[in-house]
C-alpha cells in the first residue's frame, strides 16, 4: 500500500519536473513603447519590431506594466528580488552596488532544479549570484567591440553587441545547459540605451525619411513642479557633439551641444569606421554647413537633433528585434517552445522626445511604462491585450508560481498568474513609484502612485505635489491638485499614496541613505569591509551609532573585558540613524556574515536629528531586523530599548524614544530577537536621568559602558551565545 503511494507520488513529481516551464527572459534597456509597433504608438509604422510584436501575437501584450523605480540598475534589482528598491537597497546608480547575498528569483529557480544563466547587461556591480552561468557587459557595456565578463574573466570580442549576447544566448541553449533540467534564460541586451549605436548593417535605413515628432517636444514646463525646468535631458540642449549626435572632433557649437565626444566610434576597428562614415558624415557635413551658415533657427536644429535621435534609436532597437527573431525560432526548431515562457520587456521605457526630453527617471508615463509581451503556449490565450496594472516588483513572485513555487512572503510584489491564465483581467489596483534622485540628468528625487485613471507625485525637495487626469490628460500637461474640481480625487489619491507607503514601509527611516560626503564616514565604512575581508566571520556584532562606535574609546576598558573571549565587529557610526545602518549593510558591511549574535542600538538621532515620527523610526529598526534576518536566521539580536536621553522624563525626545521602544517590542520573539532594557540601570527612581549616568544626556561614561557591557554579557549567557 505504502510502495504504491510511494511510486504514484514519485512519478507524480516527475510528471511534475517535466512539466515545469522554460523561462526565457527576453530584456532591453530603455525601450520605450512608443518604439515598438504592437503598442500602437507614435513610431508603431516606422519601428522595426515584427518579432517583438509576435509575442504578443502568439501570447499577451500588456499596456500598463510599470517600474518601480526609472533606472537601469534599480529596475534590475526589483526584477529579480520582487521587492521595492529600499528593500532590495539599489536604488541609484550612483554609489549602491546590490548586496547579492539577498533572495532572489533566480536563486529560488536554481535551489528548485532550474539551469540558470544571464548573458549580457547585468549593472548590477557585484558578481552575479545564483546562475549556473553568467556572461555579461561590464557596468554599462559597449556596443562595439564589447568585453564581457565571465566567471573565468574579461574577454574583449569583435562585434556587434546586441549580435554577441544573442550568439551567447542561443550557444547557452543549444550547447550549454543540461537538457534534462528546466530553465531559467536571461538574455539582456544593452540597446537601445544611450548612445544608440545602431549595427552597420542597419546605418542609414531611414535615410531621407522624417519620422513623426512629438507634440510636446516643445513643451515648456508650465503647469507642474518647478523641478522640470532645472532637469538636464532636453534634446535642445543636453545632447553631446560626439556621444549623443555622433559628429567628429572638437565641439564647434557649445551653444547647441554639450562637449561629451563618441567614446563607441573610437572602439571601432577602421573597417568598421569606414563603414559608418559612408552613412554618417555626408548627412554631418551637410547639417555643420547650415550651422555655419547661421540660417537654422533653435527650433529647426532641436527638430533635426531629434531625427538623429529617434533614428539611431529605432535602429539600435532593429538589432534587438532580430535578435528576438533569432531565439524564436531556435525555440521552435528544437521544440522548447511549446513548453517555454517567452517575455519581452525592458527595464523602464524612455523618452522619445515628448516633453522636449531622452532619458527616462520621471514618474510620467514614458518611463514609467515597461514593455511586457508574454507568449506562454496553453496558457496564455493568444492575441489578449490587456489593462491589468502589473509592476516589474511582481514579475519574480509570478515567474516562481508559473514554476510550481511558492513565493516567500518577504516579496513585496504579486504574482499576476491568474491574469496570464485568463482568470481575472485585474491585478493592481494602484502601484507604488520612487525615484532617489541621481547627479545624472538632475532629474528631482520624486515618488508617487498611480491608479488606473490618475497619478499622483510628490517632490520632497520643494514640497510639490502634483495630480494628473490621465484620462483628460494622458501627456500629462497640467497638474490638477490645485483645482478645486479635483480635491476629493486629490484626497483619495493622497490616501492611497500613505496607504502603499505603510504597506510596502517605506519612510525616510527606513529607505537606505550613505553619508559618503562626510570623509570621515565614507573611510570608516570601507574600513569596516576590509576587516570583514580579513578577520571573517565575528562571533558578536555590534551594531548602532556613536553609542556603540564608543566601544572603541570610552567603552574600550568594559568592552575588552568583558568580550576579550569572542571576536567581534564594532558596526557603530556615529550620527548615524537607521536609515544610514541600512545602507552599510546593504552595501558591504555584512557581505554574508553569520554571527551567533548582534548587539542593536540605534534610533536616538532619528529622534534627535529630526525628531522622526517613532513609528517610521521603529519600521527602520525593524527592516534592519529584517535584513539580518534574511541573511542569516539563525543569528541572535538583542534588541536594545533606545536609551533614554534628556535629564526629565517629560521631555520631548525621551518621549518619542519611549514610544520607538513601545512600538519595537512587537519584533521581539524571545527566538531570535530579545529585548534589553537598561533604562533601570541608568534611571533615578523617579525616571531622572543625571550626568553621573551620561554626562552629557546621551552618551555613556565608563562606567556606564561597565553596566552595559555586564548587561549584554548576562544576556548573551541567557540565550545561550557562548564564545
Ligand atoms: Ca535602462
Amino acid at each position: 500500500m505504502l510502495r504504491t503511494f510511494l511510486i504514484s507520488a514519485l512519478s507524480l513529481l516527475t510528471v511534475a519536473a517535466a512539466e515545469r516551464p522554460n523561462i526565457v527572459f527576453l530584456f532591453s534597456d530603455d525601450h520605450a513603447l512608443a518604439a515598438i509597433s504592437a503598442y500602437g504608438g507614435l513610431y508603431a509604422d516606422v519601428a522595426p519590431t515584427p518579432h517583438i510584436d509576435r509575442i504578443g501575437k502568439e501570447g499577451a501584450l500588456f499596456r500598463r506594466s510599470f517600474c518601480a523605480n526609472s533606472i537601469c540598475g534599480p529596475s534590475r534589482a526589483c526584477i529579480i528580488t520582487g521587492k521595492h528598491s529600499h528593500k532590495n537597497g539599489y536604488l541609484s546608480n550612483d554609489f549602491d552596488t546590490f548586496d547579492g547575498s539577498q533572495i532572489t528569483l533566480p536563486k529560488l529557480l536554481q535551489g528548485a532544479g532550474y539551469q540558470t544563466a544571464i548573458i549580457g547587461k547585468w549593472h548590477l556591480i557585484s558578481e552575479p549570484q545564483g546562475f549556473d552561468h553568467w556572461n555579461i557587459l561590464p557596468g554599462q557595456g559597449n556596443y562595439y567591440n564589447p568585453q564581457f565578463i565571465s566567471a573565468t574573466g574579461v574577454k574583449k570580442y569583435s562585434g556587434y553587441c546586441t549580435d554577441l549576447i544573442t550568439d551567447f544566448s542561443l550557444d547557452w541553449l543549444k550547447n550549454g545547459r543540461d537538457p534534462k533540467k528546466p530553465f531559467l534564460l536571461m538574455c539582456q541586451h544593452k540597446a537601445p540605451h544611450r548612445n544608440w549605436t545602431p549595427a552597420l548593417r542597419h546605418i542609414g535605413a531611414y535615410k531621407g525619411k522624417t519620422l513623426p515628432q512629438p507634440a510636446s517636444l516643445f513643451d515648456n514646463y508650465d503647469n507642474r513642479s518647478t523641478t522640470l525646468k532645472t532637469q538636464r535631458m532636453t534634446i535642445a540642449k543636453d545632447f553631446s557633439w560626439g556621444h549623443d549626435m555622433k559628429f567628429h572632433g572638437k565641439n564647434e557649437f557649445p551653444q547647441h551641444f554639450t562637449h561629451l565626444g563618441n567614446g563607441e566610434y573610437e572602439r571601432m576597428d577602421d573597417e568598421q569606421k569606414k563603414a559608418w562614415d559612408a552613412v554618417y558624415e555626408p548627412e554631418n557635413r551637410e547639417f555643420l554647413a547650415q550651422l555655419r551658415d547661421g540660417k537654422l533657427t533653435d527650433k529647426q536644429i532641436t527638430e533635426w537633433k531629434h531625427q538623429r535621435y529617434i533614428k539611431d534609436y529605432l535602429l539600435s532597437v532593429k538589432a534587438v528585434d532580430e535578435s528576438v527573431g533569432r531565439v524564436l525560432e531556435y525555440l521552435e526548431t528544437s521544440g522548447l517552445a511549446k513548453n517555454t515562457i517567452v517575455i519581452y520587456s525592458s527595464d523602464q521605457g524612455f523618452y522619445l522626445g515628448e516633453h522636449g526630453w531622452y532619458d527616462k527617471r520621471w514618474m510620467f508615463e514614458e518611463s514609467l511604462a515597461m514593455p511586457f509581451l508574454i507568449r506562454w503556449p496553453g496558457t496564455v490565450q493568444p492575441g489578449r491585450k490587456t489593462e491589468a496594472m502589473i509592476q516589474n516588483i511582481d514579475y519574480a513572485p509570478t515567474l516562481l508560481e508559473a514554476a510550481g513555487l511558492t513565493v516567500p512572503a518577504a516579496m513585496q510584489g504579486k504574482s499576476f498568474l491568474p491574469v496570464l491564465q485568463g482568470k481575472k483581467d485585474e491585478a493592481n489596483e494602484a502601484i507604488y513609484y520612487a525615484y532617489y534622485g541621481e547627479n545624472t540628468h538632475s532629474v528631482a528625487q520624486h515618488d508617487g502612485v498611480r491608479t488606473s485613471t490618475h497619478k499622483l507625485m510628490y517632490f520632497p525637495v520643494t514640497k510639490e505635489w502634483q495630480l494628473f487626469d490621465l484620462v483628460k490628460d494622458p501627456q500629462e500637461m497640467k497638474s490638477v491638485h490645485m483645482d478645486p474640481q479635483y480635491a476629493s480625487t486629490l484626497d483619495y489619491m493622497k490616501k492611497e499614496y500613505a496607504k502603499r507607503r505603510t504597506q510596502y514601509e517605506v519612510n525616510d527611516a527606513a529607505v537606505p541613505k550613505d553619508r559618503l560626503k562626510e570623509d570621515w564616514w565614507g573611510k570608516r565604512h570601507r574600513e569596516k569591509i576590509q576587516q570583514i575581508k580579513k578577520a571573517g566571520n565575528p562571533d558578536l556584532v555590534f551594531l548602532g551609532d556613536s553609542i556603540t562606535q564608543g566601544w572603541e574609546a570610552k567603552g574600550k576598558a568594559a568592552f575588552d573585558q568583558t568580550f576579550g573571549d569572542y571576536q567581534t565587529l564594532n558596526l557603530g557610526f556615529s550620527g548615524d540613524r537607521t536609515e544610514q545602518v541600512l545602507w552599510r549593510l546593504f552595501n558591504g558591511e555584512w557581505n554574508g556574515l553569520k554571527p551567533k549574535a548582534v548587539n542593536l542600538l540605534i534610533g536616538t538621532n532619528n529622534t534627535g536629528h529630526v525628531k522622526q515620527a517613532p513609528a517610521e523610526t521603529a519600521m527602520g529598526v525593524k527592516l534592519i531586523i529584517d535584513f539580518i534576518r534574511d541573511r542569516s536566521p539563525d543569528t541572535k539580536i538583542i534588541l536594545n530599548h533606545v536609551f533614554p536621553r534628556s535629564a526629565n522624563k517629560d521631555d520631548e525626545l525621551r518621549k518619542l524614544n519611549d514610544e520607538v521602544n513601545r512600538l519595537c517590542a512587537a519584533y521581539v520573539d524571545q527566538k531570535f530577537v530579545y529585548s534589553l532594557d537598561m533604562s533601570p540601570d541608568f534611571l533615578s527612581a523617579d525616571g531622572t536621568l543625571t550626568k553621573e549616568v551620561m554626562p552629557d544626556l546621551l552618551h555613556l561614561n565608563p562606567a556606564s559602558y561597565e553596566k552595559w557591557a555586564k548587561a549584554i554579557s548576562a544576556k548573551l549567557k541567557e540565550i545561550g551565545v557562548q564564545p
